[in-house]
């Protein structure tokens, strides 16, 4: 069955027969909890006869959601800690989060901030805390680039995205403007003329950061739909989760990496999974994650190696996973160095 809307309910997925099996009673307590969206484009790539979808696994409720580990956080890359105003994370010198909207148009299963998103999340940010975000990048000359994400900033209508363009485009200091975006994967027809246009701005560069799991998700119209951005002048990027049951085999990561190549993405990042509520099914161990990283090096070209990085849990920024920036303690855990060279445990301890 095809379907002709985005299903965003326990009942709409059985009814598209993507819940296999009886109702699970626990899948209501995880609906309540999470937000659900699958759209028609990600829900026809599911096989409803394989238990182990890669795709369904990304967006299909489990019960596994609702086990909840000790060293898993609400927040787990510590945006609150890093954020000046509502709507701005400013984590590093010359860059700030830009949060708009908190709606995607798909709710991965192991989202890091599931916890923010959603028709219960914390919805679009009202114009006067837009003003005060974009008044706080304009008082900070340090602030190069603004990073537009959330949620996905690609629901936003080409007006709200012209507007948001035009303001930046105000602001002599800022150089690059970055978008994180699952749509062209996810909402692909939603990229079209008027969009693409609302995403550029005079005196700016335009980024654009896809989000994508699994070779599968770039499908002829997603292709198309990135053909159209890079033909504009958008510079695109990949970032990808590595993710237990989805992508954590040699073969699938080295495909993903040359589909992104092969459409004039340049991977960017390998995320090892954060420490989101009801994700520990999503994870790997570090190790595991080096082994399928360095499985990557001499057997695919070198453009389609992403840099391997970790989310330090507690707002620390990210690090780039290699010997020089980890210690394997042994027991499943680490020490990690962040950006400004002080030291980590991984995971967090556990005080209480
Ligand atoms: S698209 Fe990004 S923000 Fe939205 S649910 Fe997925 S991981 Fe979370």
């Amino acid at each position: 069955m095809t379907a002709s809307r985005a299903l965003k309910t326990i009942d709409d997925l059985e009814e598209a027969g993507l819940i296999a099996g009886t109702r699970n009673a626990q899948l209501s307590d995880v609906a309540a909890r999470y937000a659900i969206a699958v759209t028609p484009a990600m829900a026809a790539l599911i096989d409803p006869g394989d238990p182990n979808d890669p795709i369904a696994r990304q967006f299909i409720p489990d019960a596994a959601e609702l086990v909840r580990l000790p060293q898993e956080r609400a927040d787990p890359i510590g945006d609150t800690a890093h954020s000046p105003v509502e709507g701005i994370v400013h984590r590093y010198p010359d860059r700030v989060l830009l949060k708009a909207v908190h709606v995607c148009p798909v709710y991965c299963r192991f989202c890091f901030r599931r916890e923010m998103v959603g028709p219960q999340g914390l919805g679009t940010l009202a114009s006067q805390a837009m003003d005060r975000a974009f008044a706080y990048i304009a008082d900070h000359p340090e602030i190069w680039e603004v990073i537009l994400t959330g949620g996905d900033p690609l629901v936003l209508s080409p007006r709200r995205l012209a507007s948001v363009m035009e303001r930046l485009a105000a602001i002599d200091h800022v150089k690059i403007v970055r978008f994180h975006t699952r749509v062209p994967v996810a909402e692909p027809e939603r990229v079209d003329a008027a969009m693409i246009a609302a995403l550029k701005a005079s005196g700016k560069t335009t980024y654009l950061a896809l989000h994508a799991n699994h070779p599968r998700e770039l499908t002829m119209d997603a292709r198309a739909a990135c053909g159209r951005l890079v033909d504009a002048g958008i510079v695109m990027v990949s970032q990808s989760v590595l993710l237990k049951g989805v992508n954590d085999d040699p073969d699938t990561l080295a495909a993903l990496m040359r589909a992104f190549v092969e459409n004039r993405i340049k991977p960017y990042y390998l995320h090892h999974p954060d420490l989101a509520p009801g994700t520990s099914h999503f994870r790997l161990t570090i190790e595991e994650g080096q082994a399928l990283v360095a499985s990557l090096r001499g057997r695919v070209s070198g453009l389609c190696q992403p840099a391997y990085v970790l989310d330090i849990p507690g707002g620390h920024g990210k690090t780039v996973i290699s010997a020089s920036t980890i210690a394997d303690n042994g027991g499943g855990c680490y020490t990690v160095a962040d950006f400004h060279g002080e030291t980590h445990a991984y995971p967090p301890l556990v005080t209480d």
